[in-house]
């Protein structure tokens, strides 16, 4: 009934056409989810009464005669670091256990005014600290396409739930790459957009100069219908800053897309081989695919320089170490959950004790290290040598792009290095883990939007894991990265 291969639009034609009820959708996905995540484990935490009675409420709209947007009976799932009111949320940690969100995220109560329907909340690595998923304190989601791989992380369950055809779209965060990477090695588009496009406000914030929420989905047309649906200015988060992204960007004018001219950044690529360097050999090749599909679309393509590219991962781990290390202190497990641990430690003689073992039970490996990295590099001795000099690098990176947007609308680059590697492979090297968000740092550094797009489009290749390319576009100009993944998924 509701296949992968059926888009947003679609849905909602069919919902229309009276072809499903929006309780009979919900249904579906709700016994897909029973069917398929015994082994994937994308979800945390199912909502299946409150999933029917919003749809019920959406169909009872569709027969009042009521206007319905596209996202009216649309099943949904939601990371497990954006609040709904009433519902536990964990961020994906042992810390939060037991704590439920007291009110909505401004990102949830637009999509309930739309009439979404939200199935549940999806795994994540802890805190959103990692690239695969299987650093969450709860269970370690597979990648739906090939079950002993990652799914990529850290918005992991989110892109599984919707790759694995569990729901038909969902939202993550991406602080450095955590929609886009999971979107890459599933096979779903996932979209990062402007910093300052989306409100933050009721999620947990991970590095607050960083974080953004953004939809994962099948296709790019999708993406952009949820990501209108989620933008726009909000008193509650005083970075959201533009509020009218228009039309176009559902339905784009592909006469003006096909002006538009790609960049790609030669410090990035081997003129020589005519690939980009550093990648395994199927992503170099899906990537140079790709590439040429645009141009034969007739999109102009230019070389242009970042110069200070090298620099971007170091850049971007030190200044992310230190805003996560300040955003958890407030984690100290007498608020927020953590009932379990609270009782056990509370008998403990003094108030530093109580923190000691508090943090010690509750935060996993990855969020100890960056605790501890953080507080280093914000210490009164190494500020200026580490955390200062980041941010005077951090300009310079923005600075870059700025200059290159002169001369292009939009720049490509691969999104991660690699397909989806195996469960375990990389687990115990958290250097390894680091290098591989190498291309997706870069735009969350100098706040840009940027979208990782299956070179494949929807189809699953029997032979061969999906491969995303990714489009960063200038500040709030999504319709461009949007308009062109449109014009490449339509043939
Ligand atoms: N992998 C990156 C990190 O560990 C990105 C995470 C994210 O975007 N939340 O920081």
């Amino acid at each position: 009934m509701l296949d992968r291969e059926v888009t947003i639009k679609e849905f909602h034609k069919r919902l229309i056409n009276k072809d499903f009820s929006a309780r009979e959708a919900t249904d579906f996905f709700l016994e897909k989810i029973r069917e398929k995540d015994v082994e994937i484990k994308a979800f945390l935490e199912v909502w299946e009464k409150e999933a029917r009675e919003e749809a019920e409420e959406a169909d009872l709209k569709i027969k009042k005669g009521e206007k319905i947007g596209y996202l009216t009976g649309v099943p949904i799932a939601i990371k497990d670091i954006i609040l709904k009111k009433g519902k536990e949320f964990t961020a994906g940690s042992k810390i939060l256990k037991g704590y439920r969100a007291e009110y909505d995220s401004t990102v949830v109560s637009k999509l309930e005014k739309e009439g979404a329907v939200f199935l549940g909340r999806t795994n994540m690595d802890e805190f959103a600290f990692g690239s695969t998923t299987e650093q969450s304190a709860w269970q370690v989601t597979k990648n739906p396409i090939d079950l002993e791989r990652v799914p990529g992380g850290t918005s992991g369950g989110s892109a599984a739930a919707v790759s694995g055809g569990m729901a038909m779209a969902a939202l993550g965060t991406d602080t450095g790459g955590s929609v886009r990477q999971p979107a890459s090695f599933c096979g779903t588009v996932g979209l990062r957009p402007t910093y300052g496009a989306v409100s933050r406000f009721g999620v947990v914030a991970a590095a607050s100069s960083f974080d953004q929420v953004g939809p994962i989905t099948k296709t790019v047309e999708d993406a952009a219908i949820l990501f209108k649906a989620i933008a726009g200015k909000d008193k509650l988060d005083s970075t959201t800053v533009f509020q009218d992204f228009s039309e176009e960007i559902i339905n784009p004018d592909f006469k003006k897309i096909e002006k538009l001219t790609i960049g790609i950044p030669k410090e990035l690529f081997d003129e020589e081989k005519g690939i980009f360097m550093g990648l395994d050999k199927r992503t170099a090749m899906e990537m140079k695919k790709a590439i040429e599909k645009l141009e034969s679309l007739g999109i102009k393509i230019k070389k242009i320089s970042l110069p200070n590219s090298e620099y971007a991962l170091s850049c971007y781990y030190i200044s992310i170490f230190a805003e996560e290390s300040s955003n958890l202190a407030r984690f100290d497990g007498l608020r927020y959950g953590a009932e379990k641990i609270r009782e056990k430690n509370f008998r403990k003689e003094t108030l530093k004790e109580i923190y000691l073992n508090n943090k010690s039970e509750g935060f996993g490996d990855e969020v100890k290290r960056r605790i501890i990295l953080g507080t280093f590099v914000l210490s009164s001795g190494f500020y200026d040598a580490y955390y200062g000099k980041a941010q005077r690098v951090r300009k310079m990176i923005k600075d870059d792009f700025e200059k290159a947007f002169y001369e292009v609308d939009v720049i490509l680059m691969p999104t991660a290095p690699t397909e989806a590697f195996k469960i375990g492979e990389k687990i115990n090297d958290p250097l390894q883990m680091y290098y591989g968000d190498i291309f997706t740092v870069a735009a969350p550094l100098a706040g840009l939007p940027a979208i990782s797009i299956p070179t494949e489009g929807l189809k699953i290749k029997k032979t061969g894991l999906p491969v995303g390319f990714q489009l960063i576009g200038k500040k709030f100009k999504e319709e461009d990265i949007l308009g062109i993944g449109q014009f490449y998924e339509n043939i």
